[in-house]
C-alpha cells in the first residue's frame, strides 16, 4: 500500500501553533502550577452543569484557590451568541487575566468566543473527544436568524494558550458521548487526510490518531472505566484535533455545523449520521488519500483497487456506529423531510462545504446526500 499521500513535492504551507500540552492520567494536578508559570492571576472557568455534578468544578477551586473568581457553568451545545454576551460582561466586570474551557467542545468554544474577543489566553481541559482544544477556530450560533445559523472564527489567537489531557476526567463520560464525540475525533482524520490543504504533520497525526480512535472506541463505549482505553482514545483524540488545527476542512464538518446551528442536533449525533455518507460521497475524488486510514483501521486492501477499499472503509464505520447504537438516520432526531431542500441551501452556502475536495456545484448534490441519510 502506499503511504506517501501528501503530495510533499508539491509543496505544503501550515500554520502551526505555540501550544503548551500537558497530558497524563491525573494531569488536572498540575494545573495549579502552570497556572502560576504563565502568571495568570484572575481566572475565569466556563463549564456545563455536569462539570458541577461529578465534581470537577470542585477540584479547580481547590486548585486555583483565590486565582479563579468566578464560574460560568451553564454552557449551552454549540456556542449561543448571548451566552457569549453573559460570558463577556461577566469576565468583564470580573477583571479577569485568563478564561479556561473545562468540558466538551462547547464550553472550550465559549472560552475561546470570550477569551478571543477581551484578548486574554485560554485554557482548555476538554473531557470529551470534540478535539476544539488544538484548533484556531470557534463556532458561534447566530440566534436572532431563522433559522439559527452556526458561523465560525477562525484566527491564530484562537488556540488554547495551555491544553491540559487527564484521562481521568472522562471516565464517567457517557456511552452515547463516547461514541458520539469519538466518531467526531474520527471524522476530524478523516477529512484531515482528504483536505485540500493537507501536510506531512496533519497526515501523519490523523492517520495515527484513526488508529488509536479505532483501536480504543468500542472498549471505552462497553467499559468507561478502563483507564487504559481511555488514554488511548484520548491521545487519539488530541492527534485528531492536532491535524485539524492546520488543514480546512470539507463536506463532513460543513454539514455537521448545517446540522447544529439548523436543526439543532448535537454535534457528535450528526458526524455519526453523515460521516460513512461523506466517505462514500468523496470517494471518487479523495479515495488514495484515504488509504492510511483504511489500513490503520485494519480494512484489508488484498490489491483491489482505492474506491472499494474506501467503499470497505466507510461500511465499516457504519457498523462501528450502528454497534455503539448512535441514531444512522436523520428522520430519527428530529429532522422532517421536508426540512432537507432548506437544509440543502444552507448548506451549499457553508464555506467549509465549499472547501470539499470533489467540487459541489449543484445544492441538489447534497439535497440528495440528506435524503439517502434521511
Ligand atoms: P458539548 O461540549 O456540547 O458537550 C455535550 C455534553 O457532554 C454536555 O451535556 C456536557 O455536560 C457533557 N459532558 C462533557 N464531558 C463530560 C464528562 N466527562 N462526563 C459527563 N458528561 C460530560 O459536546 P462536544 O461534542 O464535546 O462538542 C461539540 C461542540 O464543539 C460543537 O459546538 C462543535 O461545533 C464544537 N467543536 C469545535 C471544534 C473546533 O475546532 N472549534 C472541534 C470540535 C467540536
Amino acid at each position: 500500500m502506499t503511504l506517501l499521500v501528501t503530495d510533499p513535492m508539491d509543496g505544503f504551507h501550515y500554520t502551526s501553533f505555540a501550544q503548551e500540552i500537558i497530558f497524563a492520567p491525573g494531569a488536572l494536578a498540575q494545573l495549579s502550577e502552570a497556572v502560576g508559570r504563565f502568571g495568570w492571576r484572575r481566572m475565569l472557568l466556563c463549564t456545563s452543569h455536569s462539570m458541577q455534578s461529578n465534581g470537577y468544578v470542585n477540584s479547580i477551586k481547590s486548585s486555583l484557590g483565590g486565582v479563579l473568581v468566578d464560574v460560568f457553568d451553564h454552557v449551552q451545545p454549540h456556542v449561543q451568541d448571548v451566552q457569549v454576551k453573559e460570558v463577556f460582561t461577566l469576565a468583564a466586570e470580573n477583571n479577569v487575566d485568563a478564561v479556561i474551557g473545562m468540558g466538551g467542545g462547547s464550553p472550550i468554544g465559549m472560552a475561546k468566543a470570550v477569551g478571543f474577543q477581551l484578548h486574554f489566553p485560554i485554557i482548555a481541559i476538554p473531557t470529551t473527544y470534540a478535539g476544539s482544544e488544538m484548533t484556531p477556530v470557534y463556532g458561534i450560533t447566530h440566534t436572532d436568524e431563522n433559522p439559527p445559523r452556526k458561523v465560525t472564527v477562525n484566527d491564530p489567537k484562537i488556540a488554547p494558550t495551555l491544553v491540559i489531557y487527564d484521562p481521568q476526567l472522562t471516565l464517567d463520560l457517557p456511552p452515547e458521548l463516547t461514541a458520539s464525540t469519538g466518531v467526531n475525533a474520527l471524522a476530524h482524520c478523516i477529512e484531515a487526510l482528504y483536505s485540500k490543504t493537507r501536510n506531512p504533520l496533519s497526515t501523519a497525526a490523523a492517520t495515527d490518531g484513526a488508529r488509536h480512535i479505532h483501536s480504543a472506541l468500542l472498549t471505552c463505549y462497553q467499559d468507561g472505566k478502563n483507564l487504559d482505553a481511555r488514554t488511548e482514545i484520548l491521545l487519539g483524540a488530541h492527534l485528531a484535533g492536532l491535524s485539524l488545527a492546520s488543514v480546512s476542512m470539507g463536506l463532513h464538518h460543513g454539514l455537521c455545523h448545517v446540522l447544529g446551528g439548523s436543526a439543532n442536533i448535537p454535534h457528535g449525533i450528526a458526524n455519526g449520521i453523515i460521516l460513512p455518507r461523506a466517505i462514500r460521497f468523496n470517494a471518487e475524488a479523495t479515495a488514495p488519500q484515504l488509504l492510511p486510514a483504511a489500513e490503520a483501521m485494519n480494512i484489508p486492501e488484498n490489491g483491489i483497487n482505492s474506491k472499494r477499499v474506501i467503499e470497505a472503509l466507510a461500511h465499516h464505520i457504519h457498523e462501528l456506529i450502528g454497534q455503539m447504537n448512535l441514531p444512522q438516520r436523520l428522520r430519527d432526531v428530529g429532522v422532517s423531510e421536508s426540512d432537507i431542500p432548506r437544509l440543502a441551501q444552507i448548506a451549499f452556502q457553508n464555506r467549509t462545504v465549499q472547501n470539499n475536495p470533489k467540487p459541489i456545484t449543484d445544492p441538489m448534490q447534497l439535497e440528495q446526500l440528506f435524503r439517502d441519510a434521511w
